[in-house]
């Protein structure tokens, strides 16, 4: 429908004056908001030159931890993607070549892009075998790239272990009752 012309009402814009004509005013504040930046507190942190101070207990990127004889510590209970609210772990058991355990991961594969990083997996976990760590920036091209399996968890152990800010926390040595038949 057609509006009609009496409900119609014309804004005239405001007459600019001569110094807004030539936005003198505009670029003064402009340059008085540059220079109050230029010498004001900085707080943009110059990331990856600058690292950032992470709390104590930062949940970053997940690690399979290795027992001593440097195997993976997991006994394949299922605990841990049992308790994941956001089922981004699968594991797929079988019989463990070693004597002190019933089951091993043959596949243990997290979707890092769907995990919410609760700390729910380290928390169910009998055995202290997976911990989250500091490590945040590990990126990918691709959605695969982003589901880490076996050997890249294992590897963000070894790259994580020794590191002051990312120690084992696992104290307790021996594997759990997770690791005993028929548990
Ligand atoms: S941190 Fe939470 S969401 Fe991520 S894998 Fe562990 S339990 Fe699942
Ligand atoms: S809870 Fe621990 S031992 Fe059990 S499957 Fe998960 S990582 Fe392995």
């Amino acid at each position: 429908m057609p509006i009609n012309e009496n409900e119609v009402t014309w804004v005239k814009p405001p007459r600019m004056g001569l110094l807004e004509r030539l936005y003198l005013p505009a670029i003064a504040q402009g340059l008085q908001t540059t220079l109050k930046h230029m010498f004001g507190k900085k707080v943009t942190q110059q990331f990856p030159e600058e690292r950032p101070k992470l709390p104590p207990n930062y949940r970053g990127v997940h690690r399979l931890n290795r027992d001593e004889q440097g195997r993976v510590k997991c006994v394949a209970c299922y605990m841990c993607s049992t308790a994941c609210p956001a089922r981004c772990i699968d594991i797929v058991a079988a019989p463990s070549p070693w004597p002190d355990r019933e089951k091993y991961p043959e596949v243990f594969v997290i979707d890092e892009l769907r995990c919410i990083y609760c700390g729910m997996c380290e928390q169910a976990c009998p055995c202290d075998a997976i911990e989250l760590t500091s490590l945040f920036d590990l990126t990918g091209l691709s959605r695969e790239e982003m589901m880490f399996d076996k050997e890249k968890l294992l590897s963000v152990f070894d790259q994580t272990a020794t590191k002051g800010e990312d120690p084992i926390r696992t104290k307790s040595g021996k594997l759990s009752i997770a690791s005993e038949p028929n548990v």
